[in-house]
């Protein structure tokens, strides 16, 4: 009878899914909860992943300042070193960087010996402006999968900040404003991080985006100077300027102020030929902060977990890959926080479908730049 119950104990998972998003059952918590709990591990400052309303938060220390700004100025937040362990009933409960934003962590949950990671977002390419991803050995990894399909496979990024660069040079040349299209927290920090070896010549920004960089800079990630665009006098000159703006921004009135100029939008999205997001710009750079399918591969490999549970995205084609190889994967569906364009499909026509589905929805949930729009497009900050 022990045995048996005993056994039963065993085959319990450490995680989850239920309507509120992932739970730990052996601790008591949520991670990343797409509504209120008591208590919410936040991975990083994303609005699918940090949402106000739960009692008692914590995150790393570094996200701190990005918390703060999205779950609010009463939200109970406790801060965790990277790596500092945690004890949350039988759990014992850490942070480790995960590559994809300023603080931006995974959770690994020990039980009895046994080992589950929450991937949360995370990229393998170098990023000036947060902590490099630690692989963590597992038992059981869930790993995002936004762009879970062959296709993605990013360029190196220094390059892609080359062109971002060069374009840039070019629109000087031409006489027009550079206005680069990006998400606000995380896209637009590492592109001032990123040219920062290039030039110190100062950056335009959108208003949606100024808190968010000054928290970066708190942090201590070295950007190049930035002005906001409505500080400038009305007869100022654009031309020649790089100005940074959500995706949102372009396409309303705002922009007109700008003219001539050259619209881009850096994105893992502009790796999909043809898209209609990327028909809607002069330039498309390639810059993800989610991991591309190599990078989930070699990941999933490195944890060296024996099952693997892939959420948000293609997790039909990764989980499909895993299996074919003899891994134990099964997608984790949620109730809640599937990201804009996120499709379930194993083939690139898909992808072109997702991407275009993520782009109108991006393009009407975003059709101002007022400061309502600011928060929508924080919500949609998944590329
Ligand atoms: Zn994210
Ligand atoms: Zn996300």
């Amino acid at each position: 009878m022990w045995d048996v119950a005993r056994g039963l104990v065993e085959q319990m998972d450490l995680i989850v899914p239920t309507p509120q998003g992932l739970y730990c059952p052996a601790g008591d918590f949520h991670i990343d909860p797409a509504a209120p709990v008591a208590r919410a591990i936040i991975t990083h400052g994303h609005g699918d992943h940090a949402r106000p309303g739960s009692r008692e938060y914590w995150g790393t220390d570094v996200g701190f300042g990005l918390l703060r700004e999205r779950l609010g100025i009463s939200a109970k937040i406790h801060k965790l070193r990277y790596g500092e362990i945690l004890q949350f009933g039988a759990a014992k409960v850490s942070l480790h960087p995960a590559g994809h934003v300023l603080g931006s962590a995974q959770v690994r949950i020990e039980v009895d010996g046994e080992v589950w990671v929450v991937s949360g977002d995370y990229k393998r390419e170098p990023d000036p402006s947060c902590a490099p991803f630690e692989p963590q050995k597992c038992d059981v990894f869930i790993t995002e999968s936004t762009f879970a399909l062959p296709v993605y496979r990013w360029p190196d990024p220094s390059i892609v900040a080359r062109e971002i660069f060069d374009w840039w040079q070019q629109c000087k040349v031409d006489g027009v404003c550079a206005m680069l299209c990006c998400y606000s927290l995380g896209k637009a920090q590492r592109i001032l991080a990123e040219l920062k070896i290039h030039t110190d010549e100062m950056v335009y920004l959108h208003g949606a985006m100024t808190r968010l960089v000054k928290l970066y800079r708190d942090a201590g990630v070295l950007m190049l100077p930035t002005d906001v665009v409505t500080n400038q006098p009305k007869n100022f000159d654009w031309k020649g300027r790089l100005v940074l703006a959500p995706p949102g921004a372009s396409g309303t009135p705002w922009v007109k102020r700008f003219r001539p100029l050259s619209i881009g939008f850096a994105s893992g999205w502009m790796r999909v030929r043809g898209s209609r997001r990327r028909q809607a710009y002069d330039r498309g750079f390639v810059l993800s902060d989610h991991a591309d399918w190599p990078s989930l591969l070699r990941t999933i490999e490195e944890t060296g977990a024996k099952r693997v549970l892939a959420m948000h995205g293609h997790t039909d084609a990764l989980v499909l890959h895993l299996r074919e190889r003899g891994i134990d994967a099964a997608p984790l569906e949620l109730h809640h926080g599937a990201s804009p364009g996120a499709l379930n499909a194993a083939t690139e026509a898909a992808a072109e479908i997702a991407a275009e589905a993520g782009a109108l929805d991006h393009m009407s949930n975003n059709a101002s730049g007022s400061t309502m729009d600011q928060h929508s497009e924080l919500d949609f900050s998944e590329d």
